[in-house]
């Protein structure tokens, strides 16, 4: 079947999706990193973007929220620009963990390999990876200004999140440390650590997160700066992390029940890439057990099913936001 979806039903179902869902009750704030435990449970906002640019938003769009794990999608861009697709794969991987972001048992299990870039093993390799090695400024420059081009502008540190995450990442060190025993770290572990940590503390919105999302629902093409951002054929690799383990060990409950691959961190933040359709980002802070907002869950899942569409489905949309 062809689906053509119009502004005027993006704009309904975001509404709705809106109104629905802002009451939504349950989930808490991430409570062991101390600066999301006390941020406003009650912040809600959703954006879409499309392919020619145009953002569609509710709430509280213009928030600027720690993008937390959405960042290792960012950085696993910049990776796979810097190395390609084989290398990415041979030094990191491409596979589904089905346990929590950040299992030190997952990587005992693998038998030394991180599995994906965008658990926190492989996160942290990544970021031992980006170039220029051995340089933490020149890898952060190359790490903001991907982010920034991805999403259009520039992000910026939440420094209290930033010390915040530093005081108390001691899981993460583990991982760190265990990624060097099995010479899976490519630069120094604390450098890496540090340098995920900065990244994770990245103060976003959700309209920039929609944005990120609809440039690789476009092949790397950024709709809103007009820009190739990264190489065409990288776009389904990274679809396909996302989809295999966007939500963690809830990844394939959530594909089942959304039918968009997503990627989630626990600042609130989740952003859905649907190819060639659109990306769409929502953000609420209380979290499910697993860390992921029950509010932006429920609202994508929400705008999905109201306009029909899903990955899996023989439906194409041909065209979108043209009335
Ligand atoms: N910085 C957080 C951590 O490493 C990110 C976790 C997440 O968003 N799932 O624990």
């Amino acid at each position: 079947m062809i689906k053509n979806i119009s502004v005027n039903q993006l704009e309904e179902a975001l509404h709705e999706a809106y109104e629905t869902c802002r009451t939504i009750e349950g989930g808490a704030n991430a409570d062991y990193i101390p600066y999301l435990a006390n941020i406003d449970s009650d912040l809600f906002g959703i954006s879409i973007c499309l392919g020619d640019g145009t953002v569609l938003s509710r709430g509280n769009t213009s928030y600027e929220f720690g993008i937390e794990s959405v960042s290792k999608v960012h950085t696993a861009i910049l990776a796979l620009r810097q190395y390609g697709a084989d290398e990415i794969l041979d030094k990191i991987g491409a596979d589904a963990t089905g346990l929590p972001f950040n299992s030190i048992f997952a990587l005992l299990l693998e038998r030394d390999h991180p599995s994906t870039p965008l658990v926190n093993a492989g996160a942290i390799t990544a970021c031992s990876m980006i170039k220029p090695k051995g340089d933490s400024d020149g890898k952060w420059k190359a790490i903001v200004d991907n982010i920034t081009e991805l999403c259009g502008s520039e992000p910026h540190l939440i420094d209290e999140l930033y010390r915040s995450e530093t005081a108390t990442n001691y899981n993460n060190h583990s991982i760190a440390w265990l990624l060097k025993n099995y010479d899976r770290i490519y630069d120094d572990p604390e450098i890496s650590l540090d340098l995920y940590t900065r990244q994770c503390s990245l103060g976003v919105t959700a309209e920039q997160l929609a944005i990120t999302a609809a440039t690789i629902a476009h092949d790397g093409y950024n709709p809103v700066t007009d820009k190739q951002v990264f190489d065409a054929e990288l776009a389904p690799k990274v679809v396909s992390m996302i989809a295999t383990v966007g939500f963690y060990e809830h990844t394939g409950d959530w594909l089942y029940t959304a039918g968009i691959p997503a990627k989630t961190g626990v600042g609130g933040g989740i952003m859905g890439i649907m190819p060639n359709v659109f990306g769409i980002a929502a953000f609420a802070p209380p979290l499910d057990e697993a860390g992921n907002s029950v509010k932006a869950q429920a609202a994508i899942k929400f705008i999905m099913n109201k306009l029909g569409i899903n990955i899996f489905g023989s439906t194409r949309v041909e065209t979108v936001g043209s009335d």
